[in-house]
């Protein structure tokens, strides 16, 4: 029915505006345009609230010359693709839907980031940032002893021993010292310098950041000393004085 009314439409449509037309579409192309041309009137149909009935019920077929500006235009297979079968908004939607996705897995990353932050600055706040140099016997203080100035404290314990760092700090001397075969300094954020005397061995280097707490040594018999110990000292920043280390150690809570 549609064929045949195309068909008689088309000559008289050629002869009426002349050479400029297009011949008319071959048959099989025109059923896709009818069907094109259905679809995009469904398209419009639903959109305007409108039965698909209304638009296809004519009972005359449509002439060429309504049918001619759909062969051309590929809007109506465009219309066709988009809003024939399927409906449109799911084939948008997920798209979007993509988009906050990564957009969640981005905030999830971002949120996981901040915990491990958190997490990590709430461990560092609750490390101790004081030592107890070593475990052992306290067998000498800070002072007068045996008529001269000792200007440390004394750790006892056997060969071997931890010996561990008192303060966060820097490594700024490991190796031989008079008096003390082998030691140990570490300077300190405020310049402060604590000195570890008498090590069997050390375990670190200068330049090596060390946290309170962290082995550096091993308590030793080496140089003038009576047996195995550890000698502490604390250097004050300014002009190297010496000073009580047990002060020193108690004034940051660290009882020896
Ligand atoms: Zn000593």
């Amino acid at each position: 029915m549609l064929d045949e009314a195309t068909e008689r439409a088309v000559p008289a449509a050629s002869r009426d505006t002349g050479a400029h037309r297009l011949p008319p579409p071959p048959s099989a192309l025109r059923g896709r345009i009818v069907v094109a041309a259905v679809a995009v009137g469904a398209f419009a149909a639903a959109g305007a609230g409108q039965t698909l009935h209304a638009l296809g019920s004519g009972s005359d077929a449509p002439a060429a010359d309504e049918i001619t500006p759909l062969a051309n235009a590929s809007d109506g297979a465009a219309a066709f693709g988009v809003g024939g079968t399927g409906p449109a908004a799911p084939q948008v939607l997920p798209v979007a839907k993509t988009v906050d996705t990564a957009g969640e897995a981005q905030k999830l990353a971002k949120s996981a980031r901040i915990t491990e932050d958190r997490e990590a600055a709430e461990a560092e706040a609750k490390r101790p940032k004081f030592s107890r140099p070593a475990n052992g016997t306290y067998t000498s203080g800070f002072g007068g002893r045996w008529g001269e100035m000792h200007y440390g404290i004394d750790i006892a314990g056997p060969i071997g021993t931890p010996i561990l760092a008192a303060a966060d700090g820097v490594v700024i001397e490991a190796g031989q010292a008079s008096g003390f075969g082998l030691w140990v300094r570490v300077q300190h954020e405020d310049g402060t310098i604590t000195v570890y005397g008498h090590v069997d061995t050390y375990s670190v280097r200068q330049g090596q950041q060390v946290q309170a707490g962290e082995q550096i040594a091993r308590m030793g018999n080496r140089g003038f000393s009576t047996g195995p110990h550890l000698h502490f000292e604390v250097w004050e920043p300014s002009a190297k004085t010496k000073i009580n280390p047990l002060s020193w150690l108690n004034a940051r809570g660290i009882s020896v």
